[in-house]
């Protein structure tokens, strides 16, 4: 079979590999269908991932159909349509026992620590994966993973009916946070510096948009919510003036949710954050968001058309590493279609 594999940092390349076997009672063998592309496999091919190991078949945002069970796999039988769970977590630690086995301190993501989606077959755990209905789309299934980080971001901020939230960023994190933010029932505002980003989220609920190029955002934030600021913000961004800039236009009561791996110290005094009472957290992966995710688009409530800006074949996925490198100002979700 073919796997799209980093060698190491900067090289790509497609190579061939034996079929993996069904060995254990719970193994689950897939055939892979959709592999989405994500900034993060972007930054493992640059060498940008710390916890990446190379050589490594990347891929963690993947769908597919079951070709064969292990002999106690009860959840799924041949012809399954499914979507992988890319974590694998110990279950023991103290992370897990609060249900976070997102940040198990024995965390593994596939595509990073091991081996990921980008193969024609997969060998799955029967606990990584969810089922899905055989009439949704496999364009649309692959997104499922991308909005179960925007689903997360809106659990840790316990974003609520009638919030204010603002997302700071309309990338492609930014975008399933702002759908999830609106099915919650938020009042969404969304920053960005590039027009046709912002326009786009309008399209897709956002209530307000700012360009922090032409507007400052605090006060734009203060006038749309008549001096209150935002309930809710979602750091998309990342930057120290984005995290400072959330200390300064959220709300007393209100919660903060960084979302990146920025190392850039800030400068905040902790009087800013103890006079509002503000709640400042990260948001990694996702825990127990599949379902939720999944219910929602077996509802039909996710917005996905436009989000998907083009799909190659797994022959051309140097190419399309390639065009996310070069296009990333606009590019939201670029997919290889396996079958
Ligand atoms: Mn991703």
């Amino acid at each position: 079979m073919k796997v799209g594999i980093i060698e190491k940092p900067g090289e790509l390349k497609i190579a061939e590999r034996d079929i993996p076997k069904v060995k254990d009672s719970h193994d689950v063998l897939i055939k892979v269908k959709r592999v989405g592309i994500c900034g993060s496999d972007i930054h493992i091919f640059h060498g940008k991932n710390p916890f990446a190991v190379y050589p490594r078949v990347w891929g963690h945002e993947f769908v597919g159909e079951v070709i064969e069970t292990g002999s106690d796999v009860k959840s799924v039988h041949q012809g399954s349509h499914v979507v992988v769970e890319p974590i694998l977590f110990c279950g023991k630690c103290y992370a897990c026992r609060q249900g976070r086995g997102n940040v198990c301190e024995k965390l593994q993501v596939m595509g990073v620590h091991t081996d990921g989606g980008c193969q024609e077959y997969f060998l799955a755990r029967e606990s990584s994966l969810h089922l899905l209905p055989e009439s949704l789309p496999w364009d649309e299934a692959v997104l499922i993973e991308p909005f179960t980080i925007g689903a997360q971001a809106c659990y840790r901020g316990n974003v609520q009916k009638d919030d204010v939230v603002l997302i700071m960023g309309a990338g492609t994190i930014g975008l399933t946070v702002l759908q999830m933010a609106k099915l919650a029932g938020a009042t969404v505002i969304v920053t960005d510096l590039v027009p046709e980003k912002l326009a786009y989220a309008k399209t897709r609920g956002a209530d307000y948009i700012i360009n922090a190029k032409e507007e400052n955002p605090i006060e734009k934030v203060r006038e749309i919510t008549g001096g209150m600021g935002a309930n809710v913000t979602v750091d998309a961004v990342c930057i120290k003036k984005s995290f400072e800039d959330a200390i300064e236009l959220t709300s007393a009561a209100g919660r903060i949710v960084e979302l990146s791996f920025n190392e850039i110290p800030s400068d905040i005094a902790p009087v800013n954050i103890v006079k509002k009472e503000l709640t400042i957290c990260g948001s990694r992966l996702q825990t127990k968001r599949f379902p939720v995710v999944i219910d929602y688009l077996n509802q039909g409530k996710l917005a996905l058309s436009g989000f998907i800006t083009k799909s190659y074949p797994l022959s051309q996925m140097i190419d399309a590493f390639d065009y996310v490198d070069k296009n990333n100002a606009s590019v939201r979700k670029v997919i290889i279609t396996m079958d």
